[in-house]
């Protein structure tokens, strides 16, 4: 891991972006393909709202909880970003979610597509989280899966599936998340997904080299999360 730039939050953005446009130069990509989405789990509605002054506009968190509270917080002084829930959502959660965030990245079951769109007033955006990988601590439904929950997707009007979201395994080398990324936009290709949500602090030039639409981004932005 390279050393955090100096310069706080809007000096650790620049680099950020830099890496972003390098990375769509290298793939003969638009940067505005690219959506960044600050990760801000772990951070408090104040550095969330500085992120928001330095120009983030899109920031993600995994806990219902935790997102309902900043967004509300942000709300209360007039900052509404967009919202991206990139962590598992449990069904007795849904409402809350549905209430807070405008695109949920991680449903993976037939379950979940059913109680997001019980739970709507109106159409929700999200991805399908796909264990490409195969690790079995991973959320995400398998590839051999994504067919069948596309086909109930399809039967329920609230649920607006757009794109295929992943995490690539754990490691210190991001050319080693390059085949699952790969593999994520082959499927996204074959079932005519046009939204990708892969690639975090670790491996997300190589995410944009392998299409890419969400890149998220929680360290570089922000530094090491709190204990
Ligand atoms: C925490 C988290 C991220 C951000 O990870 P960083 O390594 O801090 O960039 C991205 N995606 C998911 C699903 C996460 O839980």
């Amino acid at each position: 891991m390279t050393a955090q730039p100096a310069g706080g939050i809007s000096g650790r953005l620049a680099a950020v972006r830099e890496r972003i446009e390098a990375a769509c130069r290298r793939a003969g990509r638009d940067a505005t393909s690219v959506t960044l989405v600050a990760v801000s789990k772990g951070w408090p509605a104040e550095a969330v709202t500085r992120a928001w002054e330095a120009g983030i506009r899109d920031f993600g968190e995994n806990r219902v909880q935790e997102g309902t509270a900043k967004a509300s917080a942000l709300a209360a002084a007039g900052i509404r970003p967009v919202w991206h829930l990139i962590g598992n959502l449990q069904t007795n959660k849904v409402r809350p979610a549905v209430q807070t965030f405008d695109i949920l990245h991680a449903v993976d079951s037939e379950r979940l597509l059913r109680a997001i769109a019980a739970a709507a007033d109106s159409p929700v955006r999200m991805m399908i989280e796909v264990n490409v990988s195969g690790e079995p601590t991973k959320h995400g439904i398998a590839p051999a899966g994504l067919p069948g929950l596309l086909h109930a997707a399809r039967s329920l009007p609230l649920a607006r599936v757009e794109g295929l979201m992943t995490v690539a395994p754990l490691s210190p080398d991001p050319e080693d998340s390059r085949p699952v990324f790969r593999r994520l936009g082959d499927l996204g290709r074959e079932h005519g997904l046009p939204l990708l949500s892969m690639g975090m602090t670790g491996d997300f030039d190589v995410a944009i080299e392998e299409g890419a639409t969400h890149v998220r981004i929680g360290r570089a932005l922000f530094g090491e999360r709190p204990a």
